[in-house]
This record gives C-alpha cells, structure tokens and sequence, in this order.
C-alpha cells in the first residue's frame, strides 16, 4: 500500500476535492424553489468567464456526450453540409453523432497525434457548397492534443463567414484559457467530470446569438435535449427536467474552489503538464504530441517496443496510481496520463515517481532519480516562468 486513495490520473472522471464530495452528499431541495434557483443562477454566470463568454450557458443533465448531440440538433437540419475535423476518437464521435442525424457529414482527418493545420482547414472549408456547420475539437482527449482553435475559426471565416462553428471543449475547458467570444464560436460545450472537478453527470453548452438563430429553422429532431427549452426555463431559474441537483450542487463548489484560486488554476495546469511531460521523457517514453501542440490537460505517451504494457500497468496499478489506455486506433500503443481538474503539483510528482520505480523493476535502463528530477526541474521552471509578468 503506498495510498490510501488512488492516485487517479485518467481524463476524466477526475478526483474530487474534500469539500466537493460533501457538497455531493447534502440533502436535496425543491428543483422549483428559491434555493436552487440561486445556486442554477450562480453556476451559469460562475461557468462565463471559462468559456469566455457573455452568451448563455445551458446546464444540462447528460454527459458530454449529450452536449455534443445538443450541438448538433439543435442547429442543423438533415441534409446540412458539415465539416468534421477529427484528430482523433472524440472528433471521430462528434461526425458519427451529425451522421446519424442525417447530416451531410465530409471530414477532414488530422493524424492523430497532431493539431489541425487552419489552411488545411481553410482549404476544406471552401470546397464545400453551403457549408452549415463546422465541427471542431478543443482538445482531443485521445491524443494529448490542443487545438489553436481561434486560428482555426479565423480560417474558416474567411471562405464560409455563414458556417457555425460547434466546438466540443469538454476536456480542457476550465483549465485553460478560453475565448468562445472574441474567436466567434456559436456553441462551445463542457462536461462536469473534466476540469471542472464534479462528479460525471452534467454538461454545459454556451449558446451564441448565431446558433440560437440557426435553432429557429433546425429540423433535427429534438425533445430532452433541446436548447430552446432549457432557456425558457433558465429564465426563471429552473431546469425543464429534473436536474442532476447533487451534481449541481458539486459544479457550484468546484467553481467556488476555481474562482478562489483564480489565474493559479491555469498556471497549475500548465505546471503539472510540463511535470508529466517532462517525467516521462526522462523514462524514456515518446510523447505522442509535439510541445507546440500539447495538451495541458492530458498527456498521451508511446508504450516502447518491448515493453509488456500489461504487467507494467498492473505493477502501477498496484502503487495506487490510475492510467488510461488508448482509445480507437491508438489501443494498446499509448497509455495516457490525466492531468486536470483537482490535479495537484504533488500528485504528478507521486505519479512520476511510481512510474520511475515500476520502470526500473521491469528492467527499463534508467537511473533512479531522473525522471523525478526532470519532473520537479519543470516544475521550477514553470513556475520561475510564470512568476515573470508578461
Ligand atoms: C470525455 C470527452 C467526451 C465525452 O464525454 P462523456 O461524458 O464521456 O460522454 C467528449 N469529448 C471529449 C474531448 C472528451 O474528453
């Protein structure tokens, strides 16, 4: 035993702080009545400012996969010409829901490992005669890979101005800095279970003028899931359905930990990223993202020839710490570290450590010490960094 609590470092559900974990357990109230009008109002306007946004924010009761669905249905109608740019699983996901609901869906594929180049995306974007909508992937959880996407929605403006452009940010929103406003994204969505340090269980999707326009003509079919009816009932505070309420109740005191923390949650984020970073290639491993494109949020590293991955994960495993696998294509390849949310300096410090150890044993030519030191050597650099005014 080397914890008590596992060190749990996959991208989502992420751990919860003490004090999220008793919000969860509080006593329900009436989903019609004062309180949890307060606590729906204060959540909207607290999740503003991490979308950069000053457009509505929906709260819905689904996992972000239902927001990625609310995305499409409720702007597009079948037959719509859409552009998909996946570099990886979740892009992949986001096409097959605009698929399945009859959208003329053309993708433009981005190896995965690798951020979506905007004259690519420019290129594809004007080959398309009427194109509707544009989806895009903040950060793909798959692959470790951010997107610059305000380069990319400049991109696809300047061919189709008309294209809305739906923006799944589930897993980086809130520990990165955000601007679904000054880019000119029509509908940005989230979910409870990444950084924003809740429980699995609800998604947040801002909803810009555009899209609520496009949501006026949307012939998608709709009816849990609809926009126009979630604000309808936000107006007075409440949820169409019954909400999530313990949900709820842990997304208003993450963000109450977030906005108490300020700026030092994305400057943690950034820390704990080049840590993990910096850790694993002291070990030895390939990082499948280069560092103009990596993710802050989770860091996806090549498994070596000759490594059984499965007794190695089984030894971590064993020490408490928690790790992803690959998704798709990249399954048995890669395994992933999850860095978001509650994530802490010492726990990437823990995580480095333990995966230093089990390398060792399992017969790795490492030096013990060096992937601990490359980790805290990044830590201070970041963090000197960081201390400089820009
Ligand atoms: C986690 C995740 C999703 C899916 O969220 P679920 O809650 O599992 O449905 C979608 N896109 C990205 C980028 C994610 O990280």
């Amino acid at each position: 035993m080397s914890r008590f609590e596992p060190n749990l470092r996959i991208p989502g559900p992420t751990a919860l702080p003490p004090s999220v974990r008793e919000a969860g357990g509080r006593q329900m109230v009436n989903h019609r009545g004062d309180e949890f009008r307060a606590m729906l109002r204060r959540v909207e306007a607290g999740m503003k400012p991490y979308f950069g946004t000053e457009h509505e924010v929906i709260l819905l009761t689904c996992a972000g996969t239902g927001a990625l669905e609310a995305a499409v249905v409720n702007v597009l109608s079948p037959g719509d010409p859409v552009l998909s740019v996946s570099m990886g699983a979740f892009g992949d996901r986001f096409a097959k829901v605009a698929e399945v609901y009859g959208a003329a869906v053309t993708r433009l594929e981005v190896e995965w490992g690798e951020a979506a180049v905007a004259s690519d995306v420019r290129v594809a974007a004007a080959a398309i005669p009427g194109l509707r909508a544009v989806l895009l992937t903040h950060n793909e959880t798959s692959t470790g890979v951010t997107n610059r996407i305000g380069e990319l929605a400049a991109a696809i403006r300047e061919v189709a101005p008309d294209a809305l452009l739906l923006v799944d940010a589930i897993s980086a929103l809130g520990a990165v800095p955000f601007a679904m406003d000054e880019w000119g994204l029509d509908l940005v969505v989230t979910g409870s279970q990444k950084a924003w340090m809740a429980a699995p269980g609800m998604a947040m999707a801002a909803v810009g003028p555009r899209a609520w326009a496009a949501a006026e003509s949307a012939r998608m079919p709709r009816f849990y899931l609809d926009l126009k009816r979630h604000r309808d009932s936000a107006v007075n505070g409440e949820t169409p359905w019954t909400p999530a309420v313990a949900v709820l109740y842990q997304i208003d005191e993450g963000l109450r930990l977030m906005q108490a923390e300020g700026d030092g949650v994305f400057a943690r984020h950034e820390a704990c990223a080049n840590m993990v970073r910096a850790g694993l290639r002291a070990l030895g491993f390939a990082l499948l993202a280069g560092d103009s494109v990596a993710s802050r949020t989770v860091t996806a590293a090549r498994v070596p020839e000759g490594l059984d991955w499965k007794s190695f994960n089984a030894e971590v495993k064993a020490r408490g710490l928690v790790l992803a696998g690959g998704q798709g294509k990249l399954k048995g390849k890669i395994f992933r570290v999850g860095h978001l949310g509650s994530v802490t300096t010492d726990d990437v410090l823990a995580a480095i450590g333990v995966l230093e150890e089990v390398a060792i044993l399992q017969g790795l030519e490492v030096q013990p010490g060096v992937a601990v030191t490359a980790a805290q050597r990044a830590l201070v650099a970041t963090r000197t960094r960081q201390a400089v005014p820009a």
